[in-house]
């Protein structure tokens, strides 16, 4: 039987969608040859690339006017791609500092340009999401990550600003409903909610780009990319074909809005538990939690060997915390099911109920 998985990334995803990706490593489509071995221009896989983008496109009811690209070099070549085309030489960028991952994003455009953190949890280990804060006027654009992958924190009500607005989506992407039309470019890597790592998804309205006073290397260019559909180079075939998979899934289970139900009832399952029992404490703010990583804490680190063998014993992999947070996270990603959860919430009640 699969474990429970709760790796933060790369994650579970549905085994139905591994049998069918095991068949088309031996078989694809019945044509006698593997996913592995066709042509990224053959009928066959320009077939996958059309459905997976009009997969995307449907399932989050993307607007006209966006192009929708599967690119390579994971969320963290999109901190790089995103300043050198949206970023003038001459121009700003504002950056929402909350977390590891948005930090690395700011890195990268401060390295290239002029870019300012606009506010930052850092103060409280990135516990929380800083609100009140003021995107300064006329910046290029204000980036933000929806969910801090590593701290569990999640943004609940994304600014109003003139500015354009780019999202590290990464780990909160297909978990939930959002109006993309909110958003100018978003970005997430495959391996949380999509897919295998290797393809990164990004979502661009056309009209922001080509306006800035930069000369973009072509693999780095979006237009370039948007232009040759994602076929600028040999594109990651098999990531994009499991993603296509996977939105295949999405969409038979109800789409967007049954799988957002199904997250809060997974996270309202396990936060409850850490809110009453005892012996655990949550880390991140409240208001602020995120339904896709939950971090938490034995209160009483002794008791930590006795848990460890005891979640297991029960078949669960991947809630070890990360390093610089310490405790636990359990890693909700779409395919983990509620019985997973379950499974974590009634060894946590078993370790209560012997020592509370
Ligand atoms: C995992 C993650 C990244 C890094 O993604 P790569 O594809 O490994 O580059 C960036 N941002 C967030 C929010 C993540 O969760």
């Amino acid at each position: 039987m699969a474990k429970h998985n709760y790796s933060a990334g790369p994650c579970v995803l549905p085994q139905e969608v591994f049998k069918r990706a095991s068949e088309a490593v031996l078989n694809f489509n019945g044509i006698d040859l593997s996913i592995l071995e066709i042509s990224h221009r053959s009928k066959e896989f320009i077939e996958v690339m059309a459905k997976a983008q009009s997969l995307v496109k449907e399932v989050l009811e993307v607007p006209e006017g966006y192009s929708v690209l599967f690119l390579q070099g994971g969320a963290s070549l999109e901190f790089l791609m995103v300043p050198f085309n949206l970023l003038n030489t001459n121009g700003k960028a504002a950056y929402l500092d909350t977390g590891a991952w948005a930090k690395k994003a700011y890195k990268e455009a401060a390295a290239l340009g002029n870019a300012e953190v606009v506010a930052s949890s850092s103060d409280k280990n990135y516990n929380y999401i800083p609100k009140g804060y003021t995107i300064p006027e006329g910046v290029d654009y204000f980036h933000c990550t929806s969910n801090n992958t590593i701290y569990g924190t999640q943004i609940k009500d994304f600014p109003k600003t003139d500015a354009l607005m780019v999202c590290d989506m990464s780990s909160d992407i297909f978990s939930k409903k959002v109006d993309i039309s909110k958003f100018d470019l978003i970005y997430a890597g495959a391996q949380k909610n999509l897919g295998p790592a290797g393809a990164t998804l990004v979502i661009v309205k056309d009209e922001i780009l080509g306006k800035t006073d930069r000369q973009i290397p072509s693999m780095l260019d979006y237009r370039i990319h948007a232009k040759s559909d994602s076929m600028f180079n040999t594109p990651p075939v098999f990531s994009i074909y499991v993603a296509m998979l996977t939105l295949e899934w999405l969409k038979d289970l109800g789409g967007i809005e049954v799988m957002e139900k199904m997250n809060e009832d997974k996270a309202a399952l396990l936060y409850n538990e850490i809110d009453s029992n005892p012996l655990f404490e949550g880390t991140a703010a409240l208001e602020d939690r995120s339904l896709m990583n939950v971090t938490f804490l034995l209160k009483d680190e002794s008791l930590k060997d006795e848990f460890d063998t005891m979640w297991n014993a029960a078949n669960i992999s991947g809630i070890k915390g990360h390093r610089s947070v310490g405790g636990y996270r359990a890693s909700m990603y779409n395919a983990l099911a509620k019985e997973s959860v379950q499974t974590l919430v009634d060894v946590m009640k078993e370790l209560a109920s012997k020592h509370a």
